[in-house]
């Protein structure tokens, strides 16, 4: 028995994370999310959370009427969506807001000594530096949520003592695989939302088709396994079978395998270190018949060379970098800006805001700030 936080409860993770809490019988005692009033109505009649935190304001007195009737507390703002991430009845916290809006209430919930089922990859990407210490030093787990980093976390279980070669973080290579530049630069935004393998978000899915989520993986990856960014490879991997792996001394590779279902990874977080029945289907080799790899196309897609420079730069290189692409992204989905015009804008960001170091949460957001409105100037 677990009680679980979920924040960013409406979107694509935080859903699915209800269907695995309904699954394994979970207390859900607080929920947050944006704005998506109506679901989250819904979500409460069901799960019955202590707390129920929306971003937007102006919805907040909406949700109270509507949930006037079942005891659950609703609060509002980043406030609020705060308050949630610490409800004293929560062991575990699902963090799975989209963007480094999702930072503030990680930090707090680490804070609170609750254990951190890490979804939203852009708090370590711009954070890690400080989050990974934050961690050890309140002597919380951070659980891998992102379906890669579960792999590798699966794959370095019962191998503590064992130094490992490489990371292999694996790539479906998303809508555009095998496209030259000149075909990148006519792309649409539907024809950019539609991924090959995973059903997400809109944010993840644009990152997926500049491979920027890639690149953001490389930095989520060096936090979390404590290793170079030259020592994690990646290799593109169509089917998303193979989920990532590790590569020891010995050249072995243990990885992960199975269907593409972020309810494996998000089940896994919170049974860590057992494993248990699951509602995801089973992978059947001989129907699968083959799995295919290829070196991905860095002068195509440089999102990812951007990332490990950003990451080798350190101090507010990598938020800027975030900030940047947020923004960046944000002005494509809404026909502002071209899609070869994204991982552009993030270059031109990083190489002309000044290099500071960014030692609390404060400075990551500060450097936040200043990317977007950079990249608001370009739009
Ligand atoms: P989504 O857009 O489907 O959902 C985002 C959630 O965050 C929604 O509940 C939304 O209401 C909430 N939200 C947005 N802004 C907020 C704010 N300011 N305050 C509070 N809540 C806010 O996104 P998603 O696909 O579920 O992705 C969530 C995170 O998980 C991202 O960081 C993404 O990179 C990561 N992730 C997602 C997947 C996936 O399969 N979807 C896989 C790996 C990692
Ligand atoms: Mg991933």
């Amino acid at each position: 028995m677990r009680d679980v936080i979920v924040l960013g409860s409406t979107g694509s993770i935080g859903r699915q994370t209800l269907s695995v809490c309904r699954n394994l019988g979970y207390r859900v005692t607080a929920i947050a999310a944006g704005s998506n009033v109506e679901l989250m109505e819904q979500q409460i009649r069901e799960f019955r959370p202590l707390i129920a935190a929306v971003a937007d304001e102006s919805k907040a007195a909406d949700l109270k009427t509507r949930v006037a009737d079942t005891g659950t507390k609703v609060l509002s703002g980043e406030n609020g969506i705060c308050e949630a991430a610490v409800c004293r009845y929560g062991d575990i916290v699902l963090s799975a807001i989209v963007g480094i809006a999702g930072l503030r209430p990680t930090a707090e919930a680490i804070k609170s000594k609750k254990d951190i089922a890490l979804a939203n990859k852009e708090t370590l990407v711009t954070a890690g530096h400080i989050i990974m210490p934050m961690a050890k030093e309140y002597g919380v787990k951070i659980l891998p949520v992102d379906s890669e980093h579960s792999a590798v976390f699966q794959s370095l279980t019962g191998n503590k003592n064992n130094k490992i070669k490489s990371i292999i973080l694996t790539a479906s290579g998303g809508p555009f695989f095998g496209y030259s530049k000149e075909q990148l630069r006519n792309v649409t935004v539907s024809q950019a939302l539609k991924h090959p393998s995973w059903s997400m978000g809109a944010k993840i899915t644009i990152d997926s088709a500049t491979m920027m989520n890639k690149g953001l993986e490389i930095i989520e990856a060096a936090h979390l396994f404590d290793v170079d960014v030259d020592d994690i490879q990646v290799v593109i991997h169509r089917e998303s079978i193979l989920h990532s792996a590790a590569e020891y001394e010995d050249n072995s590779i243990i990885g992960q395998m199975g269907v593409p279902d972020m309810r494996t990874a998000i089940q896994y977080a919170f049974t860590y270190p057992k494993r248990c029945a699951s509602e995801v289907k089973r992978l059947n080799f001989a129907e699968l018949g083959k799995m295919t790899f290829y070196a991905p196309n860095d002068s195509v897609f440089p999102a990812m060379s951007l990332c490990r420079e950003a990451f080798k730069r350190g101090g507010n290189a990598p938020a800027v970098l975030n900030g940047a692409n947020e923004a960046a992204v944000g002005l494509f989905l809404n026909g502002k800006i071209g899609f070869t015009d994204i991982t552009k804008a993030v270059k031109d960001t990083l190489y002309n805001i000044n290099f500071k170091s960014a030692d609390t949460i404060e400075a990551v957001l500060e450097a936040d700030k200043e990317a977007r409105s950079y990249v608001s100037d370009l739009g």
